[in-house]
């Protein structure tokens, strides 16, 4: 029983290692911290092309950044250059609405940092406590648009 105490309690210490960057002394309401940043555009970083248009988009993540393009072709172009497709990124990124509840949109689970995920669709960022959830998103991103307007609302 002891050891598994032990376990647990190094276990906590090297997950709070990971955590770099937060401090104890985080305030409730914080923006839950994502480990990757979801892709914020509906179109091929390489081609412009719609996602979605040439089958099902190459999903990677680069660094902590979401990438996604619309055929397996674009990632070599991607790799050819990826600071500029990075910087365009970032400056979509921007023009997103960020979450603004602290809770998964369709759970109704709280957020927990580096395990939330992320998505963005129609320039609105949402956030799911896991990766079945998103997929649930996915499935009818419609229906959680209006679910995270109701709760702005409130
Ligand atoms: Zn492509
Ligand atoms: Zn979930």
């Amino acid at each position: 029983m002891k050891q598994t105490f032990k376990t647990l309690t190094l276990v906590l210490l090297a997950l709070g290692t990971l955590c770099l960057g937060m401090t104890s002394a985080q305030a409730a309401d914080k923006k839950v911290k994502l480990k990757v940043k979801p892709y914020p555009m509906d179109t091929c970083i390489v081609s412009g092309e719609k996602l979605g248009s040439m089958g099902d988009p190459v999903v990677f993540a680069e660094g902590d950044q979401e990438i996604a393009i619309c055929c397996a072709g674009c990632k070599k172009d991607f790799l050819k250059d990826k600071k500029a497709s990075l910087a365009k990124i970032d400056a979509a990124a921007k023009k997103v609405k960020p979450y603004p509840l602290t809770t998964c949109i369709v759970s109704g689970e709280k957020l927990e940092d580096d395990q939330a995920v992320g998505a963005v669709a129609d320039g609105r960022e949402y956030m799911f406590c896991c990766k079945s959830c998103l997929k649930d998103f996915k499935k009818d991103t419609a229906k959680f648009s209006k679910k995270l307007d109701e709760e702005t609302k409130k």
